[in-house]
């Protein structure tokens, strides 16, 4: 049985930590260097996974070390990896480097990740079993506007995050149902930089959007209804890397519950909460024993 379906990227991150980050032509030595999993499509779906939905990723990772390890993250997570396309090249890779003033320079090659341009057959019935597709924009976009009308047409709600941003075409817009930007996409995507405006810009386009807004929480809104404010529990955060997957996940379970609106975002932000607090991104992500406990 599944509930969540997520379409998405799967990426092996290569971090190098250095006091400085080299110029053109410059070679410097770096203090530790780290492969991380990660993809926002993986995050996703271990997000989920662990928020205790029943979670099948469609997505590919490439024939080398990094695609077999990717493979068991997901699956260490419980997230069921029969639609996950093993093809001939490598793994996308996300080549990182992080200087001792917190600030990142990234190259991220999409290897496997470009070969998901289509859905393979088997895709649209599995779709078609869920309770949500969950998106991101990592994998080509013809895929995903594929994967969001083939949920649209068997009922399934698609919730979409629109990251990296990049301008939505209309027919990804009919078929979403919920748009979860972060307050910078929101901007991206309409050029108000005010998040409520921005959210009120984009109920023109889908029914419900959720911006997150960091630590201050999330907005919702939904035609024809006053925006909610939902604050986001008061923690120490360490790292923040993955708080929008986070939420995101926890978010397509919860709803998936069938709790109500508000409940849902509560619980999405104790998820969040709770992996902002430790370092990493799928590393960090809660259990769903952990999150009850923080939003009780
Ligand atoms: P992204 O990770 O995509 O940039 P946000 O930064 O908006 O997205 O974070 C997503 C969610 O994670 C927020 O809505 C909030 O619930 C939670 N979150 C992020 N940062 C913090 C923080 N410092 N304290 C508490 N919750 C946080």
């Amino acid at each position: 049985m599944t509930d969540i379906v997520v379409l998405g990227s799967t990426n092996m991150d290569l971090v190098a930590y250095v006091e400085k980050a080299p110029q053109r032509g410059e070679t410097v030595t770096g203090r530790e260097f780290r492969t991380i999993p990660g993809g926002k499509g993986a995050n996703q779906a271990i997000a989920a996974a662990r928020a205790g939905g029943a979670v099948s990723m469609i997505g590919a990772v490439g024939n080398d070390a990094f695609g077999s390890r990717l493979r068991s993250c997901l699956e260490t997570s419980g997230v069921d990896t029969g639609h996950l396309r093993t093809t001939e090249g490598p793994s996308g890779t996300a080549h990182i480097v992080v200087d001792d003033e917190g600030g990142n320079a990234i190259v991220v090659v999409p290897g496997a990740n470009g070969t998901v341009d289509h859905l393979l057959p088997g895709d649209e019935s599995l779709i078609a079993s869920a309770g949500s597709l969950l998106l991101q924009l990592e994998i080509p976009l013809a895929a995903v506007v594929a994967g969001a009308r083939a949920a649209r047409a068997h009922g399934v709600r698609t919730i979409l995050t629109p990251a990296p941003a990049r301008p939505l075409p209309p027919d990804l817009l009919d078929a979403t149902d919920l748009l979860l930007p972060n307050e910078h996409e929101a901007a991206a995507l309409t050029g108000l930089t005010d998040p409520r405006q921005a959210a009120t810009a984009l109920l023109e386009r889908v029914p419900e959007v959720v911006v997150t807004l960091g630590a201050a929480g999330s907005l919702y809104a939904a035609r024809g209804a006053e925006p909610l404010t939902v604050p986001a529990p008061r923690v120490t955060a360490v790292d923040s890397t993955g708080a929008g997957d986070t939420f995101a996940g926890a978010l397509a379970v919860a709803l998936g519950e069938g709790r109500p609106v508000r409940a849902a975002l509560e619980w999405a932000a104790a998820a969040a909460s709770l992996s902002v607090q430790r370092p990493g991104a799928s590393a960090s992500m809660p259990h769903r024993s952990e999150i009850e406990a923080r939003y009780a």
